[in-house]
């Protein structure tokens, strides 16, 4: 509560302006699934019959994952995201999720565009904000999501097996792309990079997607620090090799027209191979299974694209339409 007090609105007005609000409450049918949100020490959450809690928490901290003068409301949105996206890799069904805000001063305009992001995003994915905290400090957002998946469930990195064919949704590349469009200050906010910019700052968690896999996927992950990178977490978790086919890859239109204008087509797939915060989903499944994942896929207007097999062994190839390795130089974003 120290450094707090310097900010000239108190932390109880804050939380009741910006947090403790109709639009980011749970609505009258999610009520019984939180029999208590904002206001107590605790939330308390009631999770359906039969179900496991998922949990998962990101920080994103200003200047490391996002602009400190981005807009605030795309902020939220992203932040809430990513965290969503681990729901969706699991399989799970959103709960609920808690916010923990440090600032460095209050800024109510900021707030204000910050909040609105938020309850877009809760009422999109159903997932309202049930608790958190406040303090003063640099710029960073924490959100933990708490999802429910029916007990024995949940889509693991750890169950693929050699036979199953490996499948990923969307396209690949264009955040990795803004990334560094962004890191080499130049802006998204024009008319040519709108795809870019959604891209980045509006990441669509494939919550229905992960929930059509329920049941269907041995294996799951969202893909945040490359293809190539969140692969090779399937692989060694499920002890076992994968082969990509390069000329499947979903490469985004987008970075394709981007590279071509730059007279360097070939750089978009290392950029879908390499490049993180996509969050699309990777699956695995049996080969019998394929047929169903595209009809449910189609069902909910995700694209789904087979880019490639498992194999018994290990490690993770990428191979050209000849059959040699392609080897790029980064496999994906690492903080340390
Ligand atoms: P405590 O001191 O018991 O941790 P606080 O006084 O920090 O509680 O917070 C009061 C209530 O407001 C709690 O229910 C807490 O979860 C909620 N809260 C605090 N900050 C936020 C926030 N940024 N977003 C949502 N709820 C918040
Ligand atoms: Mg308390």
């Amino acid at each position: 509560m120290l450094g707090i007090s310097a900010l000239p609105i108190s932390e109880f007005d804050l939380i009741a302006r910006y947090f403790d609000r109709e639009e980011l409450k749970p609505d009258a049918a999610q009520s019984s699934r939180i029999p208590l949100g904002i206001g107590d020490d605790c939330a308390l959450l009631e999770p359906p019959e039969g179900t496991q809690l998922a949990l998962s928490t990101d920080t994103l901290v200003a200047g490391v994952h996002f602009l400190a003068d981005a807009d605030p409301g795309l902020i939220a949105r992203r932040a809430l995201a990513v965290n969503l996206s681990d729901l969706a890799a699991m399989g799970a069904e959103p709960l609920a999720f808690t916010l923990a805000l440090t600032l460095p001063k209050t800024n109510e305009a900021w707030l204000e565009s910050f909040s609105q992001g938020l309850a877009d995003m809760v009422q999109t994915y159903r997932c309202p904000l049930i608790g958190g905290n406040i303090s003063r400090g640099p710029l960073s957002i924490t959100i933990q999501v708490q999802g429910s998946i029916e007990k024995g469930q949940a889509l693991t990195r750890q169950g693929a097996r050699p036979g199953d064919l490996v499948f990923v949704s969307g396209q690949l590349g264009a955040a990795g792309l803004a990334t560094s469009l962004l890191i080499n200050g130049m802006k998204l906010d024009t008319p040519d990079r709108k795809d870019l910019h959604r891209a980045y700052y509006e990441p669509q968690p494939r919550i229905a997607l992960g929930r059509a896999c329920v049941g269907l996927a041995n294996a799951a992950i969202d893909i945040s620090d490359g293809l190539l990178a969140d692969m090779e977490h399937i692989a060694r978790q499920s002890q076992v090799g994968v082969e990509l086919e390069a000329n499947k890859i979903p490469v985004a239109a987008t970075v394709r027209t981007f590279m071509t204008n730059m007279g360097d087509p070939s750089r978009g797939l290392s950029l879908a191979l390499t490049a993180g915060d996509d969050y699309e989903l990777l699956l695995t499944l049996a080969p019998d299974d394929a047929v169903r994942l595209q009809e449910l896929a189609e069902g909910i207007n995700v694209r789904v694209t087979q880019i490639g097999q498992v194999l018994s062994g290990k490690g993770v190839r990428c191979l050209d339409k000849q059959g040699n390795e392609i080897t790029v130089a980064g496999k994906g974003y690492r903080h340390f």
